[in-house]
């Protein structure tokens, strides 16, 4: 039976081509990839001072919605999310566990004032989801800076790099990526 890993989307939040994510995603990982819509109250995580949400609290409510037969988690929100040590994160993941999420917010060309643009928009989820869920799999930082699993500190990062996994992180997973893209 192959495993599954929900792609939950928070309040709502449906970005542009995420209907492809399953697809897109698959060609790397080994697993069946189901869509489900939950609803978390984020005001809970609100944090007033820095007007962004606390990744880690919102992560520990979206592990309540894995449903029985999935293996994994993974929530993608639209607002600002952050971890105290750090101005603002893409992303949070469980090392070699079950949850992990992804904020779309400072993924958006217009976040930096330059014009929207969907399909990068989508390229840079894609990516972001993929390295999440790299970690929930035990994959580290990868050095080589066009592997998925390169850290991103800004989204300058986020484009060089490609979205799929470098031929080291590949074997650590025992897996090979499609490109079929
Ligand atoms: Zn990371
Ligand atoms: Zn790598």
């Amino acid at each position: 039976m192959t495993r599954k890993i929900y792609l939950a989307f928070l309040n709502d939040h449906f970005p542009p081509f995420c209907q492809n994510l399953a697809g897109d995603l698959s060609r790397c990982l080994p697993y069946i990839f189901s869509y489900i819509s939950i609803d978390i109250d984020l005001n809970l995580f609100y944090s007033e001072e820095r007007n962004q949400y606390h990744s880690t609290f919102i992560l520990s409510k979206i592990l309540n919605h894995l449903p029985s037969d999935g293996e994994k988690i993974i929530g993608i929100t639209n607002v600002d999310i952050y971890i105290p040590i750090l101005t603002f994160i893409f992303g949070e993941a469980q090392l070699e566990g079950k949850g992990a999420i992804v904020s779309t917010y400072r993924l958006h060309n217009k976040f930096y004032g330059l014009p929207a643009n969907n399909r990068l928009l989508y390229e840079r989820t894609l990516k972001e989801v993929l390295h999440e869920l790299g970690h929930t799999l035990g994959l580290v930082h990868c050095t080589n800076f066009e592997c998925v699993m390169h850290s991103s500190t800004y989204v300058e990062d986020i484009d060089l790099k490609k979205a799929t996994l470098c031929r080291e992180c590949q074997k650590v997973l025992g897996t090979t990526c499609r490109e079929d893209r």
